[in-house]
């Protein structure tokens, strides 16, 4: 086994000057998955991006026996990974692009602090992933991107369970059910979005007011109805499991260094080219969130992602709802962690660059109040009890809020997949559902990394060069 080597980084041609980018996505997938050299024991590995895809990767490679250095210029889980609501949503099997968004649009845009605005600075770019993404709202690929999806999504409690007790932390885990509460929303509707679900084998049940007072007695008594999702999970603190899984890694043997990859060259064998140095290897698995997209377009493939940022608030209420509450009407969560309760949500299509609109993190205090009236009163300790983060630099950033950028595409599918070159594969864009989805979707690029039968149609669906 060659190990892996450290030179000076050197000037590599991409896959597209070689002339590799073939037309037909479905050819090239094949072609990939024929050419793709499939990882044999204890190869090395280079694992690009340490948020939660990244480190779960980089923990089942590495517990296979694989030496794996892990790479990122942030430190352990300071991305999208940080803050989010630490819900492991199963029950999230629609894809986001939903035709029902359209009528709502024009109201969502009018309000810039509302569930889903674009920046009118970011407006045209953006254009483009809408484009694609209206025109994942068709039945035909509505249908065949929610049975990908559901395919990720059900093996992914039992594969985060799984996980947990292997890395020791099965203490952060917890699978009480979420629920999704309704407060202007007539019966008639809230009866379709639970059949909807319950269509596609959610478990769940329909609470009424009475029931929810009785179960919930510090839910406010405007919300009237409720879905309660029995089989789904989350975190107490997404920060403290991705540190767990990080010191699991290490002392597993893995390895980190906390600096950015640059350029990835493929001419002379898998490089990847930091500040500094060049580290040549093996196998290579790019997880760098929304940012893969320099990356991967280096190497001359499209990558339509685009940033949907999110926000949270974190609170210190006096009491706090046992499980995971989400609004219909109100578009955001509130989670109940070890740190307190969070707050979170919203969508703003603003890019990777522009600077965060804290107000939109604030609103979200707005919808807490009136979902739990105990966080009214919970003014004065909520900036204590704050999370600290160098999630974001931007100083002005309030002390109890913080903001990620959740990488999605527009069919609203990951990408877990190889490419022509062999050893170099993907790990990315799991929009709104990384955290429910590392786990499983990990299990897959493994098998699909190991050549085991039946594992190239499974990641069918999740390939790179259905874009291309
Ligand atoms: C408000 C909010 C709430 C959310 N709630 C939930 C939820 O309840 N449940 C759920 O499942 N999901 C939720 N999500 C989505 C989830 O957080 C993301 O899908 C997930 O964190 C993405 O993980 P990632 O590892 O792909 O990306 P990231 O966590 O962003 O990690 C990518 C890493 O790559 C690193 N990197 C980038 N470029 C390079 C480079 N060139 N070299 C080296 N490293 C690099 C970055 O520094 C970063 O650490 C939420 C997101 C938001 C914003």
């Amino acid at each position: 086994m060659q190990p892996i080597s450290e030179r000076p980084a050197t000037q590599h041609t991409t896959l597209k000057e070689q002339g590799a980018a073939a037309a037909d996505p479905q050819q090239m997938a094949d072609q990939a998955s024929a050419q793709a050299e499939h990882i044999s024991a204890k190869q090395q590995v280079v694992v690009i991006g340490a948020g939660v895809i990244g480190l779960v990767t980089a923990c089942r490679l590495q517990q296979q026996g694989h030496p794996v250095l892990l790479l990122d210029g942030k430190g352990i889980g300071q991305g999208c990974s940080f803050g989010n609501a630490g819900h492991l949503a199963t029950e999230q099997i629609f894809p986001l692009a939903d035709p029902a968004l359209l009528p709502k649009l024009p109201g969502f845009l009018l309000d810039p602090l509302g569930p889903l605005a674009i920046r009118p600075r970011y407006f045209f770019k953006a254009l483009p992933f809408f484009v694609r993404f209206i025109n994942q709202m068709r039945p035909s690929r509505r249908n065949a991107n929610t049975l990908a999806l559901k395919q990720l999504l059900q093996g992914a409690i039992p594969a985060w369970q799984q996980l947990v007790a292997d890395a020791g932390c099965s203490d952060l885990l917890k699978c009480e059910g979420s629920l999704l509460v309704f407060e202007q929303t007539d019966f008639a509707e809230v009866e379709q979005v639970a059949l909807a679900y319950a269509g596609q084998g959610v478990a769940l049940e329909i609470l009424d007011q009475q029931q929810l007072q009785s179960r919930y007695p510090g839910l406010a008594a405007t919300v009237r109805y409720a879905i309660w999702f029995k089989e789904v999970g989350q975190t107490l603190s997404p920060h403290l499991l991705n540190q767990a899984l990080f010191q699991w890694f290490k002392h597993m043997g893995g390895r980190f260094l906390p600096q950015n990859v640059e350029k990835i060259s493929t001419s002379h064998g898998l490089c990847v080219h930091l500040a500094t140095q060049a580290i040549s290897t093996e196998q290579l698995v790019v997880c760098a969130g929304v940012h893969s997209k320099m990356l991967v377009e280096q190497l001359g493939y499209k990558l339509p992602i685009e940033a949907e940022r999110g926000y949270h608030l974190m609170t210190k209420p006096a009491t706090t709802p046992s499980l995971p509450v989400a609004s219909y009407e109100r578009k955001m969560i509130m989670t109940p962690m070890q740190e307190g309760l969070r707050l979170a949500g919203t969508v703003e299509f603003a890019g990777t660059t522009l600077a965060d609109n804290w107000q939109r993190a604030q609103r979200l205090r707005l919808h807490g109040d009136a979902l739990w009236p105990a966080l009214a009163t919970a003014g004065a300790d909520i900036k204590a009890n704050s999370t600290p983060t160098a999630a974001t630099s931007d100083t002005t950033r309030p002390a109890d809020c913080w903001s990620g950028m959740r990488p999605t595409l527009p069919d609203s599918l990951p990408v877990i997949s190889g490419c022509e070159v062999p050893g170099l594969w993907f790990h990315l864009g799991h929009q709104h559902l990384g955290l429910t989805m590392a786990a499983s979707s990990t299990r897959l690029l493994l098998q699909l990394m190991a050549n085991q039968p039946g594992a190239a149609a499974l990641a069918a669906p999740f390939c790179l060069q259905r874009f291309s």
